[in-house]
């Protein structure tokens, strides 16, 4: 599906996700909203269709369950659990679309699967966690394209 950019900026509605292979239940799609119980956005759930895409093809590929850790995040709660101002995660109403997400990957096998997986597909912003135990799959829709750090 390898989309070259300017990645596509439609946002993935519910029947989006319903109609995708991996994230259709509803708690899957709920593992999407932000969930910060202090900003009182309700569950923001703005993100790029092209960011589920790839993730259910790179699921496909990886051949292991994803567990989505983290998905959209409002502005508010973004600024109480992280230092990047404008991070991947972000999404709000006016605004910022969520262009990445953190996937659970609790050891070396899974963190090759999933990242061999998901630079396939074309994401192409990774951040390895092994502390948290996650992969941050982003598209550089707003931030630096090509790169992969380590939390
Ligand atoms: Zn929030």
């Amino acid at each position: 599906m390898k989309i070259k950019k300017p990645f596509p900026t439609a946002l993935a509605t519910i029947d989006d996700f319903r109609k995708s292979k991996y994230f259709r239940s509803a708690s899957d799609i709920a593992s999407f909203r932000c969930k910060g119980k202090e900003c009182g956005c309700g569950g923001n759930l703005r993100i790029y269709k092209t960011v589920l895409d790839f993730l259910d093809e790179s699921r496909e590929n990886a051949g292991i369950p994803y567990v989505t850790l983290s998905g959209c995040r409002c502005s508010k709660h973004n600024n109480n659990i992280s230092k990047v101002v404008n991070s991947d995660h972000v999404s709000n109403k006016t605004g910022l679309v969520c262009c990445g997400v953190d996937i659970r990957a609790r050891n070396d096998r899974e963190r090759f699967l999933i990242v061999s997986a998901s630079l396939k597909v074309g994401f192409d912003r990774i951040g390895i966690n092994y502390e948290q135990n996650f992969i941050h799959l982003g598209l550089s829709y707003r931030n630096e394209p090509a790169v992969i750090w380590r939390y």
